[in-house]
C-alpha cells in the first residue's frame, strides 16, 4: 500500500512519474536497456538531458541570457561552489534564515570576508527579515538566501533589491510559486525535494557570472566547466535526470507552476487554518513568512508529540516527524502531495487530538 509519505527530502513523487519509470524501467525506448545502464553520450540520454533542460526554462520562464547547468554534490556542494565562483572582489552578504543558510554563511567564510547581513536567530528562525531595511554593504560579490527554510518552516515572499547579484539556495521550494528569474543572479536547488530523486542538483546561473571563478575552485565546481560541456563534463545523476523529465513533464500537463502554485496555496491553507483554529496544536511562525512546502507544529506536550509520530505511521502518514532541532512535527507537502494526503492528514490530528486531550 502507498502510503502519505510526508519527508522534506528525498520525499514523494508523483505517482504517474513512478509508474512511467517502472513501466519503462527494463526497456527504455525500444533501446533493449534501462536508462539506469545506459552511456550518458548515448543519442537517447542526450535526448533526455536536453529536454530536462528545454521543460525547465519553458517551467520557470528562464531567459536566454542564463544557463541551466545540472550537477551532482547536493544544495550543499554549490555553498562553496558559489564563493569559488563568485567570490572576485573577496566580500559576500548573507541572509541566514535558517539551518542551511548557517551553513551556506559558514562556507562562504571560508573564502572570503563573509558578512550575516541579517539573521533571524534571535527569535528561533520562526521569521524572514524586513527585506527593505537590511543594510547590505558596498561594494560586495553577491547577497546569498535561502528563499524556504526547510526546517523552520519559513518563506521570503518578498526578496530585497540590491546592486549586486541575489544568490538563491531554492532547494525546497523550486517549482512550487511563480519566481520571477531576473531578480536572481544565481538559484540552485538539490532535487530530492520537489523534482527527482537524490544526487541531482540544479543550478541556473545568469551568463555574466560564468566565467570568472577564483583560480582555486577545482574542475568540477566551475560554473563554465560545466555549462561548456551542457552538464556532460563528466558521468552526470543520469536516472535522477531522466526522473526529472518525466516530472517536468507531469508538471507542465498539470498547468505550470501557476497550477501548482494554487494547489499548494489551498493544501497549505488547509493545514493552517486548522492549526490556527486547533487549541491542541501549534505552529509558532509569523504569519506572513509561512512556507507554502514546510509546515511545522506541535502538540502540547514531548510525550504526546511522540505519540502521535508514532500512530500517524500505523495510520499512513509517514516520516511526519520534526526536526530535531525544532522538535514536534512538521508536514512537508511539496508539489507531489496530493490535497488527498493533507486532508487525510488533518483527519486524523482531529481524531488524535479528540482521544488526547
Ligand atoms: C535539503 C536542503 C539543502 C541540502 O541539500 P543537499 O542536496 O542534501 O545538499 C540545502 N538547502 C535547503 C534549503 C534544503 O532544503
Amino acid at each position: 500500500m502507498r502510503v502519505f509519505n510526508f519527508s522534506p527530502g528525498p520525499s514523494m513523487l508523483p505517482l504517474e512519474v513512478l509508474q512511467e519509470a517502472q513501466r519503462d524501467f527494463l526497456d527504455y525506448n525500444g533501446t533493449g536497456m534501462s536508462i539506469a545502464e545506459m552511456s550518458h553520450r548515448s543519442k537517447d540520454f542526450m535526448a533526455v538531458n536536453a529536454e530536462a533542460n528545454a521543460l525547465l526554462r519553458e517551467l520557470m520562464h528562464i531567459p536566454e541570457n542564463y544557463s541551466i547547468i545540472f550537477v551532482q554534490g547536493g544544495a550543499s556542494q554549490q555553498f562553496a561552489a558559489v564563493p569559488l565562483n563568485l567570490m572576485n572582489k573577496g566580500r559576500a552578504d548573507y541572509l541566514v534564515t535558517g539551518n542551511f543558510a548557517s551553513k551556506a554563511f559558514e562556507e562562504g567564510c571560508k573564502f572570503g570576508d563573509a558578512f550575516c547581513a541579517a539573521s533571524s536567530k534571535d527569535k528561533k528562525y520562526t521569521y524572514i527579515p524586513d527585506v527593505d531595511t537590511i543594510k547590505f554593504r558596498d561594494d560586495i560579490d553577491y547577497v546569498h538566501l535561502t528563499s524556504n527554510n526547510t526546517i523552520f518552516g519559513t518563506r521570503f515572499t518578498k526578496f530585497p533589491t540590491v546592486d549586486a547579484p541575489l544568490v538563491c539556495d531554492m532547494s525546497s521550494n523550486i517549482l512550487s510559486e511563480e519566481m520571477d528569474v531576473n531578480k536572481f543572479g544565481v538559484i540552485y536547488a538539490g532535487a530530492q525535494k520537489n523534482i527527482a530523486p537524490s544526487s541531482l542538483t540544479i543550478v541556473i546561473v545568469r551568463n555574466d557570472l560564468i566565467n570568472n571563478p577564483l583560480d582555486i575552485c577545482p574542475t568540477m565546481l566551475r560554473w563554465d566547466t560545466q555549462v561548456k560541456n551542457e552538464s556532460l563534463y563528466n558521468t552526470p545523476p543520469s536516472f535522477s535526470i531522466y526522473i526529472a523529465m518525466l516530472v517536468f513533464r507531469w508538471l507542465k500537463k498539470m498547468g505550470g507552476v501557476p497550477a501548482m502554485q494554487k494547489i499548494n496555496e489551498e493544501k497549505a491553507a488547509l493545514l493552517y487554518d486548522f492549526i490556527d483554529n486547533s487549541s491542541f496544536y501549534t505552529n509558532s511562525v509569523v504569519v506572513k513568512d509561512r512556507s507554502l512546502m514546510n509546515i511545522p507544529f506541535v502538540a502540547p506536550s514531548d510525550e504526546l508529540n511522540d505519540k502521535f509520530v508514532k500512530e500517524a505511521a500505523k495510520n499512513g502518514i509517514v516520516a511526519i516527524k520534526g526536526h530535531r532541532v525544532v522538535g514536534g512535527m512538521r508536514a512537508s507537502i511539496y508539489n507531489a502531495m496530493p490535497i488527498e494526503g493533507v486532508k487525510s492528514l488533518i483527519e486524523f490530528m482531529k481524531k488524535f487530538e479528540l482521544e488526547n486531550k
